[in-house]
């Protein structure tokens, strides 16, 4: 039994990133048996899902839709809210039924697996639980799934280290259109109030090849679009090349002609001048950037270690709408951090109401177990929070309605990517910039990037028509 060690997590020793090719062959073990995965959290997690999917699926485990149907079951979770922990403690409990009926494994991946509480939790009360598989020896799965058949022993097997990178492990991806590619592990950032750098660990970037060969890879299968996916892309190369960047990655991932290039999640300090000048040039880059804010005040983002002032941040806002054209800038924002008044929150208005953005992700600041934030003292109390979140969104909200009735009217090219699920008549897709579009059209026109009018305008989506 390996089980998470916070203090170990956080330590860094730059020499000992290995690179090393996934290799485990342990045969058919799971033929005749189905699985079925639940993802909580972010699209690294999304897209760790699909390597689980793709690992089983080697070893002929087959995907199901209905839980009741698998044998085997994987919750790939996230540690970054204190909801996202309740969530995934209710659904054991659920599962913990479904096992007094069923024989049924049940496993735990993901950011959770690699938090000391959450671990002490699940041993000692949630018997249900047959492996934890941490975020570090993921690729290590079939060997601890086999084990648990093997001997029926319960596995645990979290490592608390920087971390390596694997390449080449299965994937087995959601969309034939549309893909993820990972280009950086980890964080080094430190965010007071973040647990991704001692879940996640070290930042480790994928060699810059690799990278342009998946890519290669997905635009001769005939994908869409790629999203390049790290906790912070714009750290990229930075440990392993003296002269590399975002900026180079993103110029060569454009030329091998995929039609759309994404990146996420962007940290504002480590975004430079190249990296806009290259969004701005290419037509395959596009014009959607998410740009994390999280506070106005420079004294919020100070105890938040955020490395930028409220000034760094409009100036690099105000470069990007000024080179960018016709871009959108999305953010997150946490109110209540300890130590925010009245004034610190106005800050943050004041910001929110001179970017005007397209769309905000807005929370409620929750201590996580074992961050510098959670031991900070000068707390918010819920109400003020709660207020001041309601308050946050009534703006955020009156901007991005304004941001989509400007498209109404307006024909935009949509990647579509699915049949509606509210109306079998529409499907649904994606503008460059982002936006959800409901479209009347049938299911021809899934995977293809098309014209569509856009006809009336919500808070978080538009409607539009096909235009032929
Ligand atoms: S940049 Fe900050 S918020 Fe983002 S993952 Fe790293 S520590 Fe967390």
């Amino acid at each position: 039994m390996k089980t998470p060690n916070m203090i170990d997590a956080k330590k860094r020793h730059q020499n000992k990133i290995e690179y090393t090719k996934y290799n485990i062959d342990l045969g058919n073990f799971g033929e005749g048996k189905k699985f079925f995965v639940r993802t909580y959290g972010c699209q690294m997690n999304e897209h760790d899902s699909e390597k689980i999917r793709g690992m089983l699926l080697s070893a002929g485990f087959i995907p199901c839709d209905d839980i009741m149907d698998a044998d085997v079951i994987i919750l790939n979770t996230c540690a970054i809210r204190e909801n996202a922990h309740d969530k995934v403690f209710g659904f054991l409990g659920v599962l913990k039924h479904i096992k007094q009926s069923k024989d049924i494994i049940i496993g735990i991946c993901g950011c959770m697996a690699q938090e000391e509480v959450v671990i002490n939790e699940i041993l000692n009360k949630y018997k249900q639980v047959d492996f934890v598989c941490g975020t570090h020896n993921l690729d290590n799965l079939l060997t601890i799934l086999k084990e648990k058949i093997d001997t029926n022993k319960r596995q645990i097997e979290v490592l608390s280290y920087e971390g390596d990178v694997v390449e080449n492990i299965p994937v087995l991806r959601e969309s034939p259109y549309s893909a993820w590619v990972d280009i950086i592990y980890g964080c080094d950032k430190f965010c007071t109030y973040c647990i991704v750098p001692y879940t996640r660990g070290m930042q480790r970037s994928r060699k810059h090849e690799e990278i342009v060969n998946e890519v290669k890879e997905l635009v001769n299968k005939g994908y869409k679009e790629v999203t390049l996916l790290g906790q912070n892309v714009n750290a990229y190369g930075k440990d392993i090349y003296d002269n590399y960047t975002l900026a180079n990655l993103l110029s060569d991932v454009a030329d091998t002609g995929i039609e759309r290039l994404r990146f996420v999640t962007s940290h504002p300090w480590d975004f430079t001048d190249e990296m806009v000048d290259v969004i701005a040039s290419r037509d395959n880059v596009m014009p959607y950037i998410h740009l994390p804010l999280q506070s106005g005040s420079n004294k919020i983002l100070k105890l938040m270690n955020r490395r930028y002032t409220k000034e760094e941040y409009l100036k690099l806002y105000h470069q990007i709408r000024d080179k960018v054209k016709d871009s959108s800038i999305t953010t997150d924002i946490i109110v209540g951090f300890p130590g925010e008044t009245e004034e610190d929150f106005q800050e943050t208005l004041d910001v929110v109401n001179e970017c005007k953005f397209d769309g905000a992700f807005t929370f409620a600041f929750s201590p996580r177990e074992n961050t510098p934030a959670a031991k900070m003292t000068d707390v918010v109390s819920e109400e003020i929070k709660m207020d001041r979140l309601h308050r946050l969104n009534e703006v955020v909200n009156k901007y991005s309605n304004e941001a989509n009735q400007k498209l109404l009217n307006k024909t935009v090219k949509c990647l579509v990517t699915s049949l509606s699920e509210k109306d079998k008549n529409k499907v649904c897709g994606y503008t460059e910039n982002m936006k959800l579009v409901n479209i009347v059209g049938d299911k021809s026109l899934i995977g293809k990037i098309v014209n569509v009018k856009i006809t009336d305008t919500k808070s978080f989506s538009l409607d539009g028509e096909y235009v032929d």
